[in-house]
């Protein structure tokens, strides 16, 4: 059994400490604190400067663990403005036709793929023939073939390969798991997730189809389907699910707009999920229990997450979740190090698997059994 001084032993600086490193504090204080470290760091290239690749970025710079040392981008001007902003050299700056050439750079350990969804395939298998070890956002990929081959290759490569589950490591998330792991809450019986957001602009990528792979069931609605597994503790075995669309311009043929879904589990747990494209304000998880219940609201935004249980508020404070995600995957690369909960090509693989199921079960209106 898990015990409260396991798990907080498990939150290492970045968990406990981060917290004291706000906004707020002066970056004076953030540098001596660096000074003061002289373990191994994950330098990181970053491939797709996007909307979330800035995010990230900017939560690396509080990172102790890992830094940014490369540029992966098919935009020029991008490059030298990150080039300036972040203190990169040419040498570490390349374009999506010759990254390859990263395999004979040595001042990059690791490349974080932040690109659309189905580029994802590509990008992670070239990343690991060049021996870089390679963190992909999720989802993974854009099926569950593809899933299997990336995790397949990287091994082959001997390379890591971690998925971009923030949540994993954020503390209010990894209290509420704990208390679960310790028998708080009972035997579980189910657990509700509800993710989406309206989405706006019709002619972005997440709405076509050939580059994501999907609708929201993909980018949002993962979070549910990640939620009642680590929430749970446990692997689904079948999968219900209905879709309906209103927009039937926006929403094109494979782009999912709004999907209700249920996971059945071995201990004979449930799950029912909504994930949407067209609806704000929907970022909530629920767990009940025999002996109590656990409700997150907002549960996998960027945070501050909110919650309580039947014993009170959650209480861990706010990190940045890009800035513990870097320091604690730079631990398990370069430490192999063992995260509370997994972040690895195989639990990727298991998100899309249950993706493939519960598309499968909206068009045929069947139950999908699964075997994760
Ligand atoms: P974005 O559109 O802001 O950025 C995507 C980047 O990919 C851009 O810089 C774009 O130039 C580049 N790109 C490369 N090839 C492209 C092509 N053929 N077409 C379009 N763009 C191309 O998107 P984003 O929000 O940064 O999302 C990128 C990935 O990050 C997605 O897989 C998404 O699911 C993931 N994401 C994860 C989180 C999280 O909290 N973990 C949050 C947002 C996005």
């Amino acid at each position: 059994m898990h015990t409260r001084r396991d798990f907080l032993q498990k939150l290492t600086y970045t968990a406990l400490a981060a917290p004291l490193l706000s906004a707020a504090q002066p970056l004076t204080f953030l540098n001596s604190n660096h000074d003061t470290y002289n373990g191994p760091v994950l330098r990181v290239a970053i491939m797709g400067l996007g909307g979330y690749g800035t995010r990230v970025a900017q939560a690396m710079e509080l990172c102790k663990k890992a830094k940014l040392t490369g540029l992966i981008s098919g935009t020029p001007k991008k490059v030298q403005q990150w080039q300036a902003k972040y203190n990169i050299p040419d040498k570490n700056c390349y374009n999506y036709e010759n990254f390859d050439e990263v395999r004979d750079n040595p001042d990059i350990d690791a490349i974080y793929v932040i690109t659309p969804n189905a580029l994802h395939y590509e990008h992670v298998i070239r990343a690991a023939k060049a021996g870089k070890h390679v963190i992909c956002e999720k989802p993974m990929a854009i099926n569950a073939k593809e899933g299997e081959d990336m995790v397949r290759k990287c091994k082959e490569a001997n390379v890591k390969l971690l998925v971009g589950y923030r949540m994993h490591f954020e503390p209010k998330t990894l209290e509420v798991v704990q208390m679960r792991r310790n028998g708080d809450f009972g035997k579980v019986h189910f657990f509700q997730g509800q993710c989406g957001f309206r989405i706006g602009d019709p002619n972005q990528w997440r709405l076509n189809k050939d580059l994501a792979g999907g609708g929201a069931l993909v980018d949002i609605g993962i979070y549910a389907i990640n939620g009642a597994r680590y929430m749970l503790g446990e692997e689904p075995v079948w999968v219900t699910a209905q879709e309906t669309k209103t927009d039937l311009v926006k929403f094109k043929e494979g782009v999912d707009e709004t999907i209700l879904f249920q996971l059945g589990f071995p201990s004979g747990a449930l799950a029912a999920c909504l994930s949407t494209y067209n609806m704000n304000n929907l970022d909530r998880f629920f767990l009940t229990g025999e002996k109590g219940f656990a409700e997150m609201q907002p549960s996998t935004g960027y945070g501050p997450i909110e919650g309580r249980t039947h014993k009170g508020k959650l209480t861990h404070p706010h990190v940045t979740h890009q800035t513990l995600q870097m320091d604690e995957m730079a631990a398990i690369i370069l430490e192999d190090t063992n995260p509370i909960i997994t972040v690895d090509g195989e639990e990727g693989l298991k998100d899309l698997k249950i993706i493939d199921a519960i598309y499968k079960s909206c068009k045929t209106g069947e139950k999908v059994t699964l075997a994760l």
